[in-house]
């Protein structure tokens, strides 16, 4: 049993994968990597180059990472760092495998096995030799610990890079979508929409939520089944679902011949609901619009021949064990319930034997019993020892009695000790030819967990988008995001619980000309709620479920990047300030048109002046560069004064007012223009700072804000910066190592020489 390989269910969380990886590293660092839970029956497949695999790993978030013993120990370092426990919570144990094992040709052969097929063509992953190479090691590893081949492993699929819509692990963290910034499972996003009524239901949420494809018709199809089931009522079928067994992980556990009696039984009993599960679908599938609910009928009909066969095998509470027997049927084995009939029938024949060894004897007060050291005897009382018949052999003498077999006692007893240990013999070869007969529909079980799950996901989310409101996004081809009356879902459902008030619902619009908003206001006024609530809304849509808002017009989106929060990432030595610009970077680097930016307080971690000039430098380089959507909050004021200059960027402020007595209140609604103040004051008040304290920071404030305003008056923020030196085209050599190539030195005087000289390094200045 290793961190990667349990299928236990009693050792597994019910709503993760425990995930197994492999990773083989080969030429130019190139990496192949594949991973699957062993309970669930798909192999993943995806390469990248080294610089990538953190984020990789950390998408993934394997229990247990495999890797060659020829790995470099450098590269080696590299991923123990990269997998250490750090505040993005991943962690994973490392196994080193020998090199041989990650063979492409190897992996290649044992995958085509697997899926039953005789080439990858039909995935597009016959080029993929690096990931070929991991998919050998991984197969070999897990059929290693589990001593059976994988007969439930039936599908592959390859992850391309550019497949889902980019989520960082920032991104995961910073919008609370499966932990909250402590780390714990809720409140979080996924622990709003987690109605399912089965543990697959709560593994396949997660897995679409982390993963929500760009490409939209996936989400179209998803949307399009959860209209059908929200016209025609989702309580029907959450009472179906409810009490389910996990099939998908029973699944696994049967092909790897784990599966328990009892989940076997249970097992027995989901087939035999799914039936009707099955038919309640197809009527609403033929009720409604929905491709997808059309394919979950038909898939969602289970192998009804696994649960007759399963009920005539088992009685209806096995043992926990079948070591212990008590798991077949009655009348399931001939020979089985023959040998039980012997044990069940031994007190009736003893009884009986005992009553004609009296007749026969005279002997009124002659008993038959059982020890375990004696096994079964006659007992005679020493008075009356003389009417014992000859065919009596004695056994034991005791001081007031004898005891005594005969060969009638003495067969029984033979049938009798022996057919205990012949039915659990029997019983244990019954259930193994059990198993062998479940093998063939172990794919078609499969199939019917995948359903079971989707479905289950679809009930759940239409279950949410009725009872929180939601409506359904629309997808458009242009750049947009376009949201009319949204809403934080976690914050809402949060203010709903306390009783504190209603969430105050807020547009936005971003398209081809507004690409960013620069927003301002007080400290607690709801900047980071709004931000969080758009790159929420759009994560959502993009999953392919309903979304906490009047109306979503969405675009095409391939990221969301976060910078957001001050957590300082002790484990990995970083100060707040050095993460916040590795973040910052990040973003920099990795965001394009089609990315949702939400930049928090950029520029916090330093010195006023350092911290606005680097937060108007890296607004410049996202509006003109980058010219992803941006969401740029700022207690910067001076930055409000980014819009005039630059058309793509709008202000807009979180509004507040001064209510008596100089407190503030919030209003929490997003209105266009820049903030008129900061408020730090105020919040300060509200927060119990002493009087004397928010005082003297009133009198401070006002001398400040005097000279700043002198100060602004002398520089501008967004001066242009001097272009910096271009990178040299090879092509055009530099006008100074031209000049010195037309240089003829031999027919130069010391004096032209000189002059040639200072021409040259006239050149070389910049501006020249
Ligand atoms: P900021 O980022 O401006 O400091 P937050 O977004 O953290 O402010 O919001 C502070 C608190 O205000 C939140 O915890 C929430 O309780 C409340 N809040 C924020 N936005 C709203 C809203 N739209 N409606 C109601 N309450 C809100």
């Amino acid at each position: 049993v290793t961190p990667g390989t349990l299928t236990d269910a009693e050792l597994l969380a019910d709503k993760h994968d425990a995930v197994l990886l492999a990773l083989h590293v080969g030429a130019h660092r190139h990496c192949g990597l594949a991973w699957c839970a062993i309970t669930e029956g798909t192999v993943h497949l995806a390469e990248c180059d080294w610089p990538q695999l953190r984020g990789w790993l950390q998408r993934i978030a394997p229990r247990e990472v495999l890797y060659s013993a020829d790995l470099p120990s450098a590269a080696e370092a590299e991923l123990r760092e990269g997998l250490a426990p750090t505040s993005l919570g991943t962690s994973a144990a490392l196994t080193v495998r020998p090199a041989w094992v990650f063979d492409a040709t190897l992996g290649q052969r044992k995958l085509c096995e697997q899926l039953q097929t005789a080439s990858l063509a039909a995935w597009d992953a016959q080029a993929l030799a690096a990931a070929q190479a991991a998919a050998a090691a991984l197969l070999d590893y897990a059929e290693h610990t589990q001593g059976a081949r994988l007969g439930h492993v039936r599908a592959l699929r390859v992850v391309r890079p550019q497949e889902n819509i980019e989520l960082p692990a920032t991104t995961r963290r910073n919008l609370e979508l499966t932990q909250t910034l402590r780390g714990e499972p809720a409140p979080t996003l996924l622990s709003l929409l987690d109605t399912c009524a089965t543990s697959m239901g709560s593994r396949l949420l997660r897995r679409w939520l982390l993963e929500p494809p760009r490409d939209r018709r996936v989400a179209r199809q998803r949307l399009a089944a959860l209209a059908v089931l929200r016209d025609q009522g989702v309580e029907p079928l959450r009472q179906r679902l409810r009490g389910l067994t996990d099939v998908e992980r029973l699944t696994a556990r049967i092909a790897l011949r784990q599966v328990r009696p009892r989940e076997l039984s249970g097992l027995a009993q989901t087939l035999q609901r799914c039936d009707a599960l099955a038919q309640t679908v197809a009527e609403l599938a033929s009720g409604g619009d929905s491709e997808l609910m059309t394919q979950l009928a038909e898939s969602l009909r289970p192998p009804l021949a696994v649960a007759e066969q399963l009920t005539r095998a088992l009685l209806p509470e096995p043992a926990a064990l079948i070591r212990d027997g008590g798991v077949i049927n009655d009348g399931y084995d001939a020979e089985l319930d023959e040998l039980r009939a012997i044990q069940a029938n031994a007190d009736g024949f003893l009884l009986e034997l005992e009553a004609r060894e009296r007749a026969r004897t005279g002997i009124a007060n002659l008993r038959v019993q059982y020890n375990k050291v004696h096994g079964f005897y006659i007992e005679v009382t020493q008075g009356q020892l003389d009417k014992v018949p000859d065919d009596y052999r004695r056994r034991q003498t005791l001081k007031n009695a004898e005891r005594f077999i005969t060969p009638e006692l003495k067969a029984f007893e033979d049938k009798a000790l022996s057919a205990q240990e012949r039915a659990l013999a029997r019983e244990k070869w019954l259930y193994e030819r059990l198993l062998d007969d479940l093998q063939p529909f172990v794919p078609a079980l499969g199939t019917l967990a995948r359903a079971l799950a989707t479905l289950d996901v679809l009930v759940a989310l239409a279950e949410r988008s009725l009872t929180l409101q939601w409506c359904a996004p629309q997808f458009v081809p242009e750049p947009r995001i376009e949201i009319r009356q949204g809403r934080h879902p976690v914050v809402e459902a949060r203010l709903q619980e306390t009783g504190a008030g209603p969430f105050i619902p807020n547009d936005t619009v971003l398209d081809a000309r507004t690409r960013m908003q620069i927003i301002t206001g007080p400290n607690m006024g709801g900047k980071s709620t709004y931000m969080r609530q758009v790159a929420l809304i759009v994560l959502l849509a993009s999953m392919g479920s309903y979304v906490p808002a009047a109306s979503c017009r969405l675009g095409p989106i391939d990221a969301i990047h976060t910078r957001i929060g001050a957590a300082d990432d002790l484990a990995n030595a970083q100060s707040t300030f050095m993460l916040e610009m590795t973040e910052a970077a990040q973003i920099l680097h990795h965001a394009s048109e089609h990315s949702l930016v939400l930049m928090d307080e950029i520029g916090r971690g330093t010195s006023t002046f350092d911290g606005l000039a680097l937060a108007a430098a890296i607004a410049t380089h996202l509006h003109d560069r980058v010219r992803a959507f941006t969401l740029f909050a700022t207690h910067y004021f001076e930055l409000t004064e980014f819009p005039t200059r630059h058309p793509g960027a709008v202000n807009v402020h979180v509004s507040a007012v001064e209510g008596k007595g100089r407190d503030i209140v919030f209003l929490h609604q997003i209105e266009p223009g820049p903030a008129s103040r900061s408020y730090g004051v105020q919040v300060a008040r509200l927060a119990g700072v002493p009087a004397a304290v928010v005082q003297q920071a009133r009198h401070t404030l006002a001398q400040l804000e005097a000279e700043s305003a002198r100060l602004q008056r002398q520089f501008d923020l967004f001066d242009a910066a001097p272009p910096a030196p271009e990178p040299t085209d090879p092509s055009t050599p530099h006008p100074a190592l031209q000049a010195l190539a037309e240089l003829d030195p031999d027919t130069l005087s010391p004096r032209e020489a000189l002059e040639a000289l200072y021409r040259l390094q006239a050149l070389l200045r910049p501006g020249a």
